[in-house]
């Protein structure tokens, strides 16, 4: 998972315990808020009622004293009214409710009643009652008790109401903040990282191979500062790369000269002696003539692999057959493998017509690959054929030997890239030098084709090479 949608899904964890967290705190509040008002609106109830009461007990005349009550008990939560006298004589009374068991209501908290009067819940039929009496002292100065019953199911429902549309509000404003978070999130991520990520795939570019390559410098801040760091560290590294293919190349060349010498002479004193016949040409001889041959062969390789890296390597496109390159190629062979006791054919389909090609270059990669063949065969045969398709020239070059296995396919066209076949089998693959196909693929496509393989290990390899017709 990347860093940003670790940090994207953190921020949301984030924001949804901080809703939680809030709402929560909300409700607490709000509940508080909502049943002290509720409190407060029931004592004034209370104190109104106990002034009614006082008023009454000087007066023989009921008649107010009901209006009064009949007030009161439109409030909904009030259940009965009643003023009571001295030794509890109950003077005045009126009820409007029969209560009913209450739905189930969730209650968050109960909270402590007024101080002033007296508090008591009980239950009649299963039904919470609240009843509040409060004394006074008439006129007369007798104790005067004003008693009123609340309904504490519709209290509550009313608690509940009001806490319903203030949460209602609240949730509403809750979740356009969420929204508005989860889409500061997103951009402030894509801010952040997007500058990263374009530093990333231009870390890769360079890493790859293209030293060239430079990463945009949009800002002055620290991912600015980073990115032209990146930069002098690939302008260093070009610099380094240009430092060591110099170094190849001045030394590829130095060496040149004087290993054809050794080379040459070694050739001409081997003839001298063939021709003298002497009657036997020290063995040493021979192998300072093969082991010089094998440097140069290796030198010309590091000097071709230099031009490719400087981008020196170009074509020198001619009118060519490649049939007759082909046949060429094969009849360099044939004494090898005639040596080796396998079979070397070539097979043409039809006949091929000319194409633009640089000879000497395609000469050098058939030579590659039908070499290849021949080493990697100890029993059977290497076939080429040629064949034209539409829009391409096609040679195949089959062979029953050693094959290449599955993972390696991809790896061989790399640079200095060799298979450990075994020494014994194979003695002659240990002085290549890995670079004979990264050479001949980069120029079959410099002629804009392509070269495939089809291998099975143990049973042999195809090397198929497509050219522009
Ligand atoms: P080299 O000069 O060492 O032959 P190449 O680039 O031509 O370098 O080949 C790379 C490696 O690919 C060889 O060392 C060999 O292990 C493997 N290879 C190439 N052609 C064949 C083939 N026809 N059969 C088996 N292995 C092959």
């Amino acid at each position: 998972m990347s860093i940003r949608s670790k940090l994207i899904i953190f921020m949301l964890v984030l924001l949804a315990a901080v809703s939680a967290v809030m709402t929560l705190l909300f409700q607490q509040n709000e509940w508080s808020s909502i049943s002290a008002n509720s409190q407060r609106k029931n004592l004034q109830i209370l104190m109104a009622m106990s002034e009614v009461c006082k008023e009454m007990s000087a007066t023989p005349e009921k008649t107010y004293a009901y209006r009064y009550f009949k007030t009161f008990l439109k409030t909904p939560e009030i259940i009965q009214v009643s003023c009571s006298g001295p030794k509890g004589r109950v003077f005045l009374t009126d009820r409007y409710y029969s209560p009913q068991p209450p739905p189930f209501s969730y209650k968050f908290k109960t909270f402590p009643n007024p101080r002033t009067g007296t508090w008591q819940t009980r239950s009649e039929n299963g039904v919470e009652i609240l009843k509040a009496s409060l004394n006074s002292k008439s006129l007369k100065k007798q104790l005067i008790t004003a008693t009123v019953e609340f309904s504490t199911q519709i209290i509550y429902q009313e608690m509940d109401s009001s806490l319903r549309q203030s949460s209602a509000s609240f949730f509403i404003i809750l979740s356009i903040a969420f929204a508005l978070g989860c889409a500061g999130t997103l951009i402030i991520t894509r801010v952040i990282f997007a500058p990263i990520e374009s530093m990333a795939e231009g870390a890769r570019i360079i890493g790859s191979g293209r030293l060239d390559h430079r990463i945009p410098v949009t800002s002055n801040d620290e991912m600015g500062r980073l990115a032209s760091e990146l930069n002098n560290m690939a302008v260093k590294l070009k610099e380094v790369a240009d430092m060591k293919q110099d170094f190849v190349s001045s030394i590829t060349h130095d060496l040149r000269s004087p290993v054809t010498g050794i080379e040459l002479c070694s050739d001409i004193i081997r003839r001298l002696a063939e021709t003298r016949e002497y009657g036997k040409i020290p063995e040493q001889l021979v192998s300072i003539n093969e082991h010089s041959q094998r440097l140069n062969t290796y030198i010309d390789s590091l000097l071709e692999l230099s031009k490719i890296e400087s981008g020196k390597m170009t074509l020198d496109m001619k009118v060519v057959n490649l049939e007759d390159l082909v046949d060429r190629s094969v009849r360099a062979f044939k004494a090898y493998a005639a040596q080796k006791g396998i079979k070397l054919e070539f097979i043409v389909g039809q006949e091929i017509p000319d194409m633009r090609g640089d000879p000497d270059r395609l000469y050098q990669v058939l030579s590659n690959i039908i070499g290849n063949a021949v080493k990697f065969t100890n029993s059977g045969s290497v076939s080429v054929f040629i064949e034209a398709v539409p829009g391409w020239q096609k040679v195949r070059i089959c062979d029953t030997g050693i094959g290449i296995p599955e993972g390696e396919t991809a790896n061989i066209f790399g640079k200095f890239y060799r298979i450990n076949h075994g020494k014994r089998e194979y003695p002659t693959a240990r002085q290549g030098t890995g670079l004979g196909l990264f050479i001949a693929k980069f120029i079959i496509e410099q002629h804009g084709g392509r070269i495939e393989l089809d291998s099975t290990p143990g049973k042999g390899s195809a090397f198929t090479i497509f050219l522009p017709a």
